[in-house]
Formats: C-alpha cells, sequence, structure tokens
C-alpha cells in the first residue's frame, strides 16, 4: 500500500481551490481520493472531500486532517472520472461540480428525527405586514414567513429549501407567528403494491428490447433511442430492460422528469420490482434521501428512480441507464454552473461505466435523434399505441373565427364547448391545457399604458383572483392590485390583460354551471403531496376537467380522459429562440398523446390563431418524422445544433451599465482567442433582463469543438458573478 502523507480537499462549505492538509501517519494507507473528512479550518473543525491524494506539499506549516468520516470513498472511480468530465465539459470550477455529487444529506448530519409541519399561526395579511421591515432587519424571519405564505411546509423541507438550522425556525414559534404539528410519513417506499407481471410484448416491442438486451449482454457501451408515439409502451418495454439488467446481477437508473416522478410511475415501477427500488426526490427529507444513498452503496437497491439529479447516485455496477423523454428541458440545470444536462451526464456516465443507455421520447431532441441518423445510437420506433388505444384526432380551430362569432375574445370555440358537453353527457373526462397560470396576466394603466411590474424583476406581476394578489413568477413578491395608477395617477380604473388557468376555471363554471373542476398547476401544487392529491382525485372521477400547465403533459395516465382542450400554444412560438418550435411542437405532442389511451377514443382540440403555422400543423398531424426534416434543414442553414454547440455565458450584476460592461469584457477576453471554426455574438441582454434585482447580459458562441474553448473559458475573470452554460436549453432566457 502506498502512503500519502498529504492530501487536497475540497471544502463543503466555501467554493475556494483544493487545500492541503497533512495526513497522520495511521491514517496514510487508508486515505482514498473521494473520502469525507473532518479539519480545521481557522478555529473551527469543517467537513470536506479529498479530491487528491499527494507524496508532497508545498505548504508552510501544513495542519493534520481531524479524522476520516467512514471508510470508503464516496466518490466510486467511474464517478470520480464523471466528475472531471463535467469540470472540463461544462468549464465549471470542482468545487461546484461536487456540490452534485456529495449532495446536501451527505454533506449534513442526519438523523431521522420526528417529522414536523409548520404553518403560518398569524394571519396573511399579518404574515405580509411583519415581512416588509423584516426584509432588511432579519431576512432569516422574512424568508421563513414568506416560505410559509405560499404552503405549510415539512422541518426538513423549510431548512433545506432556505439552508437554515432549526433555531430561527424555532424563535418564530416561541413568538407565535408559526406553529408547528407533527406529521405522520407518508412514504410511498413503505406502501406495498400488488405484484404486476411482465406484458406480452409486440413486435415493435420485442425487437427494441431484443436489440437493448444484446447490447446488455455485451458488457460493453451502447446507446439507443426509442421513438415511440404516447402510449406505445416504452416504459413496459424500459420494465423489461430492467428486468434483464438485474437478472445479469446490475444495477439501473432511470431518470424522468420532475413532473412526471409522481405516483403512479413508482407504483409502476414498485410492482415489478419491490423493494429493489431506491427514490430519489428533492421533495424527499434529507433523512430520506440519505437511506436511499446507503441503499445504493451498498447494493441493497439495485435500481434508483429520480429526477436529474439521480444520475449522481453511488449506484454499484450499473448496466443501464434510462432517459425517459429524453427531450425535456427540466434535465438541464441553467441557473447555477455546472450548467449540465442530465441526458448528456448519463450518456456520458454509461460510457464510463461501460453500461447501455437508454433514451427514450415521443419526439426526440433533434440531438439525439440526429445521433440515431449518424449511427452513434440504435434506433427504434414503436409507430402504434400498445394497447388497442388509436391514436388521437387533432382538429385545428382557428380563434380568429370564433373571436368573430363570439364578438370578443373567449377561451372556448364553439367546436370545444360542444365536445364539453358531449363529455359531461357521456361521463367522460376532459384536460384543458393553457401554459400560463393565474387570472390576468398583467394589470396596466389604460391612461397612459404603463403596467404594474415586479420592482425587483423585469416582468409584469400577475393578477392571481382567489389570493386577490399581483405576483411575480420570477422572485417572490406579491402585493395588492393597484386602484391607481402609480405612474401618471390616472384614478380610472386600472386594466387587467391576458388569460391563465384561473381565469379559465372561472369561465367554465360560467359557462357550464355545475361542471366539476380542477387545477393543477404551481399555485395549486406548493404542497409536497398536492400534485399526488390532485391526480388521485381526478383519476377516481372527482372532476368532469381537469385545467392545467405543462404539469398535466407529462407522465399522467387517465384511461376515461378522452378530451384534450389546448387554448393557446401560440405565445411560445413568438419568443426568439432557436428551440422555440421545437419545444411548442413537442408540448403539443405530449398534452395531445393524455387523450383516448385506453379503449375509449380520444380527441383532441387544438385552438391557434395560427392555423396555418407549419409547427401547429405538424403537431396536429403528429408527424415528427417532417417535423425533424424541417426543423434540422433550418438547424443546418442557421447553423445551429445538431450542426454545432452553443455556450452562452450570461454576467449578473446590480448596475445594468456595469453588468453589460462585464460581460462585453468577457467576451473580449475571448475573441482575443478564438479558435478555428468558432463564432462568437454580440452582447445582449438577456430574455428576462432583471431578476430578483440583478441585471443580465449574456452572449453566444458557436462552435464546432468544444474543446478547443475548454482552456478559454476556465481562465477567464470578471469582477462580476458570471456563469457559462455549455449546450443550453436556450439562447433568448
Ligand atoms: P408509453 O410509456 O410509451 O407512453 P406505456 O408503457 O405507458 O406507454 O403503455 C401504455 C399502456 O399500454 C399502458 O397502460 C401499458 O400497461 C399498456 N401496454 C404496454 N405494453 C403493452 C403490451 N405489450 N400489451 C398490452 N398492453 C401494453
Ligand atoms: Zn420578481
Amino acid at each position: 500500500m502506498p502512503n500519502y502523507p498529504y492530501v487536497a480537499v475540497v471544502l463543503d462549505q466555501s467554493l475556494q481551490k483544493p487545500l492541503d492538509y497533512a495526513v497522520p501517519t495511521e491514517l496514510q494507507t487508508a486515505v482514498q481520493v473521494g473520502m469525507r473528512v473532518e479539519v480545521p479550518l481557522r478555529k473551527e473543525t469543517v467537513k470536506a472531500t479529498i479530491v487528491s491524494l499527494k507524496t508532497a506539499s508545498s505548504i508552510p506549516n501544513i495542519k493534520p486532517l481531524v479524522k476520516l468520516l467512514g471508510s470508503t470513498s464516496e466518490l466510486s472511480e467511474p464517478l470520480w472520472k464523471l466528475a472531471h468530465w463535467m469540470a472540463a465539459y461544462y468549464a465549471s470550477p470542482m468545487q461546484k461540480v461536487l456540490k452534485c455529487f456529495i449532495p446536501p444529506s451527505l454533506r449534513k448530519e442526519v438523523k431521522e428525527q420526528k417529522q414536523w409541519l409548520y404553518s403560518l399561526a398569524i394571519s396573511k395579511e399579518k404574515a405580509i405586514e411583519l415581512i416588509g421591515p423584516l426584509r432588511s432587519q432579519n431576512p432569516l424571519y422574512a424568508q421563513i414567513l414568506e416560505s410559509l405564505l405560499q404552503s405549510p411546509k415539512k422541518g426538513a423541507d423549510l431548512r433545506d429549501e432556505l439552508n437554515i438550522s432549526n433555531s430561527p425556525m424555532q424563535t418564530l414559534v416561541k413568538r407565535k407567528w408559526i406553529g408547528k404539528s407533527a406529521v405522520a410519513s407518508t412514504d410511498l417506499e413503505q406502501e406495498e403494491f400488488f405484484p404486476s407481471k411482465p406484458k406480452t410484448l409486440n413486435d415493435e416491442q420485442k425487437a427494441a428490447l431484443g436489440d437493448i438486451a444484446q447490447s446488455l449482454h455485451s458488457d460493453r457501451f451502447s446507446a439507443h433511442l426509442i421513438q415511440g408515439v404516447t402510449g406505445s409502451g416504452k416504459t413496459e418495454v424500459y420494465l423489461q430492460a430492467m428486468a434483464e439488467t438485474l437478472s445479469l446481477g446490475k444495477s439501473a437508473i432511470l431518470l424522468v422528469p420532475e413532473v412526471a416522478l409522481t405516483s403512479q410511475t413508482i407504483e409502476r415501477l414498485k410492482a415489478r420490482f419491490q423493494d429493489k427500488i431506491a427514490i430519489w426526490h428533492h421533495k424527499r427529507s434529507l433523512g430520506e434521501r440519505s437511506t436511499a444513498w446507503d441503499m445504493l452503496k451498498t447494493g441493497k437497491s439495485q435500481i434508483v428512480i429520480g429526477a436529474r439529479s439521480a444520475i449522481f447516485c453511488p449506484v454499484q455496477n450499473v448496466g443501464l441507464i434510462i432517459v425517459d423523454e429524453e427531450h425535456d428541458s427540466s434535465y438541464k440545470q441553467s441557473e447555477e454552473m455546472p450548467c449540465y444536462h442530465g441526458r448528456d451526464v448519463a450518456v456520458m456516465r454509461a460510457y464510463i461505466e461501460n453500461a447501455v443507455i437508454l433514451l427514450g421520447s415521443a419526439t426526440p431532441s433533434l440531438e439525439s435523434r440526429r445521433n440515431a441518423d449518424i449511427g452513434k445510437y440504435k434506433l427504434n420506433k414503436l409507430l402504434a399505441r400498445a394497447s388497442s388505444a388509436l391514436m388521437p384526432k387533432v382538429q385545428i380551430i382557428d380563434m380568429q373565427r370564433a373571436f368573430e362569432i363570439n364578438g370578443g375574445f373567449t377561451h372556448f370555440s364553439p367546436e370545444l364547448i360542444d365536445a364539453l358537453k358531449l363529455r359531461l353527457e357521456k361521463g367522460e373526462q376532459a384536460l384543458l391545457f393553457l401554459n400560463r397560470r393565474g387570472f390576468h396576466r398583467l394589470q396596466m394603466c389604460p391612461a397612459c399604458q404603463h403596467t404594474i411590474k415586479c420592482p425587483h424583476c423585469d416582468l409584469s406581476l400577475t393578477y392571481h383572483k382567489n389570493a386577490n394578489e399581483l405576483k411575480c413568477h420570477l422572485c417572490s413578491f406579491q402585493q395588492l392590485p393597484l386602484s391607481k395608477c402609480p405612474q401618471c395617477g390616472a384614478s380610472e380604473s386600472m386594466q387587467f390583460r391576458g388569460f391563465g388557468t384561473e381565469h379559465v376555471e372561472r369561465s367554465l363554471h360560467a359557462l357550464l354551471p355545475g361542471i366539476r373542476t380542477l387545477r393543477m398547476d404551481r399555485d395549486t401544487t406548493t404542497k409536497k403531496e398536492s400534485h399526488e392529491e390532485l391526480y388521485k382525485q381526478f383519476r377516481s372521477h372527482k372532476a368532469d376537467v381537469l385545467i392545467g400547465t405543462q404539469m398535466i403533459a407529462k407522465g399522467f395516465h387517465f384511461p376515461s380522459a378522452t378530451l384534450v382542450g389546448i387554448l393557446n400554444p401560440d405565445s411560445a412560438l413568438n419568443i426568439p429562440d432557436f428551440r422555440s418550435a421545437e419545444q411548442v411542437f413537442q408540448l403539443i405532442t405530449q398534452v395531445a398523446g393524455r387523450s383516448g389511451r385506453s379503449e375509449l377514443a380520444g380527441e383532441v382540440i387544438l385552438q391557434t390563431f395560427l392555423p396555418k403555422h407549419p409547427v401547429i400543423n405538424l403537431a396536429a398531424e403528429q408527424d415528427y418524422e417532417a417535423f425533424y426534416a424541417k426543423e434540422l434543414s433550418e438547424r443546418k442553414l442557421f447553423s445551429y445544433p445538431p450542426f454545432c454547440h452553443l455556450i452562452k455565458i450570461t454576467c449578473l450584476g446590480p448596475d445594468p451599465i456595469k453588468t453589460e460592461e462585464a460581460a462585453n469584457h468577457l467576451r473580449t477576453q475571448i475573441e482575443q482567442h478564438l479558435p478555428q471554426d468558432t463564432q462568437i455574438l454580440p452582447v445582449s441582454a438577456a430574455g428576462h433582463p432583471k431578476i430578483k434585482d440583478s441585471y443580465r447580459f449574456q452572449f453566444v458562441i458557436k462552435t464546432i469543438k468544444i474543446k478547443l474553448l475548454e482552456q478559454i473559458l476556465v481562465n477567464l475573470s470578471s469582477p462580476l458573478p458570471f456563469r457559462i452554460d455549455v449546450d443550453p436549453t436556450s439562447t433568448f432566457f
């Protein structure tokens, strides 16, 4: 055994470069890269992770580390390689990358304690009144109240969300501003499920599974893409591929989009694999996550299901990694470095682990589908729905006509109203999709056209009628609606413009009295279990119509939903972003796919002011191939991914002029060393030019070879904070 008298460690709490420590003699053969340790820092003892083992150190008076936490490394060799790849590819300091691999459940001391539910003990009005002055006097208290104003929360979730200890919460309890009550754990992991048997696969499914099984047996990296229409039985193929993986003594990782991580999905897995499954979910408490982590690390669980961060779980002997709905933008971390894409990290992890990567989607991203076309991925198509269900019929409705017939704006075309009435008569259900929550999009002054904006963000405030508040959808700011214009002082009544899901719900009740509705959007699902609750209520037919934002687009299966109304998909097409068309196409296909998933035939009504728009038409025809061909040729023409890589660099600061300057300064540093086949676009304000009092200026680099830029990006310097986003999902926001 070699001896290592020194180690370099990254501290949990800071984002500095690694620090050197000496290793006490008795530990010199025990230290490993990736081990957790305690080290002295000034007068304290803090936790850290070993990032390298050293035989020498140039630090004078070097201090010894205090102790090792645990006897093994938290990062297996493949995960360690993955971390290095991420640091290089995403141009992110290792300290930040390690935050992904060493999650909060490992950083903190977690003991599974009694769970408390905290809620406000004072009125909402009183809380809002208190929050104002608290923001400057004691911001922590203000944050706690703000968070509880949204909904009651479990102590663990609150501590996690705000990164606080118990003590400020206890103080507020003593002041009687908030209260706490004990809660029973409603953990799916403890629930039992009826076992389910594998289904007999149809020919298309069989072919896909056959190809995957062959790769699994070869013990080599290989990549597969399943392009299967909604309801074609992709999940059944995943389940059987996972069973095959387990039978080879290996483990599997299943990534799903955040909103699809529902009990329905988990039930399906549990029914097949029972207690072999660990669930990785940011809404679970640190204790629950810590248990899941240990189960995977010790090999007691061979399967993990989770959203994007599950790709960092210490799964042993990985044989198969599945990324469901691989096109979904929630796999991308955009707000914080490393700005990684969970799907791409998954492909890389599979490569490092000699495992099989399986991507699945009804509407593959252009990148993945092209990878299949150029032979990097093996493509299997599932063209028919698996059960007897047929693909739904999609009808495009010109809303300009509906506007004329109605003599003004309406949410509901005559066709949609008839279709809704028919469902009510037959006792079937309908889904209505609108991509905006709230009641009115904004409040404005009719005299001077001034719109009420968030004081902290460059965005108009949305009116929420149930709460009677104007809310910012970018930060948590809220205020009462105004009766007088703050700009011109006109006392004519202020007007509201634009509509959201709350408005749709009210209008529907006015139109069809007695109709039973449920609404699923960020406002109705702030509580941990509310998403589940709404889903169960709708599934057990407690309502006729479910109105929702994209939350209802994914993962759900409602057997008696036979109608989907898509109210207005147009606005997204106006966003000046290279991915707009792709995202609208994907969203329409996903939403439409919720209809008619069982014996009952499905119908989709697509309302639009752009009935001739090619994307709307191709989506209505559910013609992925035509869409793909058209979009690909445009991307090629204008040189966008998959024909190049993009890197977006965003500079953030409290002053707009200085922020723009800093962005230009960064741009100059790159321009001076610009490699071949690389183009750098001018600096511009971001799509959301200001969020939480911070201005954003950005520029985009287009390059054929990211590797050539790695060194330049790592060495960038700026007086203001900045973010490097490699392969961004948007060049606008
Ligand atoms: P996807 O994941 O592609 O949307 P699912 O796997 O959810 O599709 O399948 C849709 C429905 O068809 C589910 O109810 C599933 O149980 C059923 N199903 C899948 N494969 C088969 C099969 N081979 N035979 C019968 N039913 C199937
Ligand atoms: Zn705001």
